[in-house]
């Protein structure tokens, strides 16, 4: 079983490297994200709390995040026992220990963290290209500007606390997909020990 965080700023292709991943090692894939983009769609409780968040560009507030995602996990438990991807939680230092706490009731935790690091100017160019072709409501100008500013105060601080952990692999994010997919796997393969035991298999 492997569990992995892909971390990141807005744009830094945490979903594309995530359906590598998935690929890869067989992960089951939870994008918090997306599941509040689907309670928009469906137009639930949470969906109309969410939106009011998601369109100011600000993060869903923590305790509410941390029940969402316990709720996931509990719905698929089939699926998340053999290793989950989590794209876009934790965003908060608060989100990181509350998943360490999850983790640990399940007895499993986080095995590594991967970092993609992107410059600002290429992140904002991609969520205006991703705007235009999937109509994404949160990736217009001011809303790009605002999840930046909630990125830098609220989500890089994590860095710090996954590389105190000894999980974190900074991986340079620019170029092509399958050149960043390649640093991904040299990196999760030569310092993770538990994929060295699933290759040794
Ligand atoms: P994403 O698809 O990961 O870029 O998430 C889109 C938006 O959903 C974010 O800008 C936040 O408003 C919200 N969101 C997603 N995941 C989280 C989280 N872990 N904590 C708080 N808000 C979140």
């Amino acid at each position: 079983m492997l569990n992995i965080v892909i971390f990141g700023a807005p744009g830094s292709g945490k979903g594309t490297q995530s359906d590598n991943l998935i690929e890869e090692y067989g992960l089951h894939h939870i994008s918090t994200g997306e599941v509040l983009r689907d309670h928009i769609a469906r137009g639930t409780e949470l969906g109309k709390i969410a939106d009011s968040y998601i369109s100011k560009g600000q993060l869903i507030p923590d305790d509410l995040m941390i029940r969402v995602l316990e709720h996931v996990l509990d719905a698929n438990p089939e699926k998340t026992e053999a290793g989950v991807i989590f794209d876009g939680f934790p965003r908060t230092i608060e989100q990181a220990k509350a998943l360490k706490e999850m983790m640990a009731k399940r007895n499993t935790k986080v095995h590594a963290v991967v970092g993609l690091e992107v410059d600002e100017d290429e992140l904002i160019q991609r969520m205006i290209n991703r705007g235009k072709q999937t109509g994404r409501a949160d990736d217009t100008p001011e809303t790009i500007k605002q999840r930046l500013k909630v990125y830098h105060s609220q989500t890089q601080p994590l860095r710090d606390y996954y590389i105190s952990e000894g999980k974190y692999h900074g991986i340079e994010g620019s170029g092509k997909v399958e050149e960043i997919f390649d640093r991904i796997r040299t990196s999760l393969n030569e310092r993770v020990p538990e994929i060295a035991a699933m290759k040794a298999e």
